[in-house]
């Protein structure tokens, strides 16, 4: 399939995808629509950035379009991803559009929803937990909605929606047509798949486990005390959009602040913050009023933002499938990018856990050995990642005083003699 023409879409459907600059499908697409468009289910396992929400947006718009009374309901695990799809799924209906939506999220109020909810929607994007509410309210009835697609499903299994999907899809008619998407597929997801899906088509696109060969990846073990000097020698060398993984909500807030102190220009981002200021957080990144996102990795799960070049891994992720979803984050739709970790002494364990996921079975090498020579600069993608991490080390200079372009210079680099710690971390490339 060389362009979407050849998939016979509905006129209006084409028109959206021409608008949207959509010419060629990804290879995901190419798998997924035909034979969404045949009522196949599916069951499908793509990287992040791959354009997996057109995958099931585009047969799912096809369908409503063909089917006038039909209707449809997404599951995503997290607002800011639930948000994406809505915007994917307007796009893809066109302004001109009588199909109404409603879009049902936690953290919003019920009056905007029930609103939207008496506009008959024929397209229903949400959180589990709240179509679960307005399901036992009676605001929302799905006995025909013939259309389900279950996005991430991974990831809302991790965060305990499970019995609440298991609760929604007994509201739903048996005869529909299920498309479900999950970034990995570990034995629950494929078990699950038996119980929700008819027959269903596997597809996959490269490894579930790798992420895109375009991001270069990066370590450096730091100790606790110099974690934060190094962090922001780390963002002076860097240009462009950086989102930072922290492993709190307090600690999002707390190194934002610390961050902004400096003179960088940084915001938060987490579960607990009210959905009008995550909305506000994300628009405002989105727009590059300010240069990096400080996150946990509910908040930031599927953030779609293109600009993004750099994730840096402030604290290591409890689960290794997340260190995949966070740098996943940066280099989208072709983009190169590059990874970071902040490797603490008692990381060991955690960094072992993603270092078996990226290289299964593959022995492990520990710390790689320093290696004399001048520092790459971050921020140019060396292209393909992988390799032995011994041969791909490299040794960062220490930084030559203040002034390298991040306006309180003096207040950064080594502070009160650390700078003996810079001399003995080890930074390296690790093999993926
Ligand atoms: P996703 O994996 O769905 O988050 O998509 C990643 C990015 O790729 C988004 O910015 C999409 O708008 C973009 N995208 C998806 N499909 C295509 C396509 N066929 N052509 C160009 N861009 C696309």
């Amino acid at each position: 399939m060389k362009n979407f023409e050849g998939f016979g879409l509905n006129p209006a459907l084409a028109e959206s995808l021409v608008r949207m600059k959509y010419t060629v499908p990804t290879p995901i697409q190419a798998q997924a629509i035909p034979l969404a468009l045949q009522g196949r289910d599916i069951m499908g396992s793509a990287q992040t950035g791959t354009g997996k929400t057109a995958a099931f947006a585009i047969p799912l718009i096809e369908s409503l379009l063909k089917n006038p009374r039909g209707s449809a309901l997404v599951l995503t695990p997290t607002r800011e991803l639930g948000k994406q799809i809505m915007d994917i799924m307007h796009q893809l209906l066109g302004y001109k559009s009588k199909i109404n939506t409603a879009f049902l999220i936690g953290g919003e109020s019920m009056g905007k929803q029930f609103a939207q909810l008496k506009q008959q929607p024929r397209l229903i994007v949400g959180t589990p937990g709240r179509i679960n509410d307005h399901l036992e309210r009676g605001s929302l009835k799905l006995h025909d909605t013939g259309f389900l697609v279950l996005d991430e499903t991974d990831r809302m299994l991790d965060m305990g929606f499970s019995v609440q999907i298991d609760r929604i899809i007994k509201y739903l008619p048996a005869k529909r047509q299920t498309l479900m998407f999950s970034a990995t597929l570990p034995k629950n997801i494929v078990k699950l798949s038996d119980g929700y899906l008819n027959n269903p088509e596997r597809i996959s696109v490269g490894s579930t486990i790798n992420p895109s060969e375009n991001i270069k990846q990066e370590i450096i073990r730091v100790t606790d005390e110099g974690k934060y000097a190094e962090l922001v020698r780390e963002l002076d060398l860097r240009k462009g959009s950086i989102v930072i993984f922290v492993k709190t909500k307090y600690g999002t807030e707390r190194l934002a602040k610390k961050l902004n102190n400096e003179d960088f220009s940084a915001d938060a981002i987490h579960g607990d913050l009210k959905q009008s200021r995550r909305d506000r957080v994300i628009r405002e990144f989105r727009k590059k009023a300010y240069r990096i996102l400080v996150a946990t990795d509910v908040a930031c799960r599927g953030l779609d933002i293109p600009h993004i070049e750099h994730v840096i891994n402030y604290d290591l992720p409890q689960v290794p499938e997340d260190y995949i979803h966070r740098i996943g984050r940066t280099a989208r739709a072709g983009a190169e990018g590059s990874a970071l970790c902040l490797i603490s002494p008692q990381d060991g364990r955690k960094w072992h856990a993603i270092e078996e996921l990226m290289n299964p079975g593959q022995k492990r090498k520990g710390a790689p050995p320093p290696h004399r020579g001048k520092r790459r600069r971050p921020g140019k993608p060396s292209g393909k990642v992988g390799g032995n991490a011994a041969n791909n080390t490299s040794k960062y200079a220490p930084k030559k005083g203040p002034g390298s372009g991040h306006k309180n210079g003096p207040n950064n680099g080594p502070k009160n003699g650390k700078s003996k710690f810079y001399g003995n971390k080890k930074k390296s490339r690790i093999a993926a």
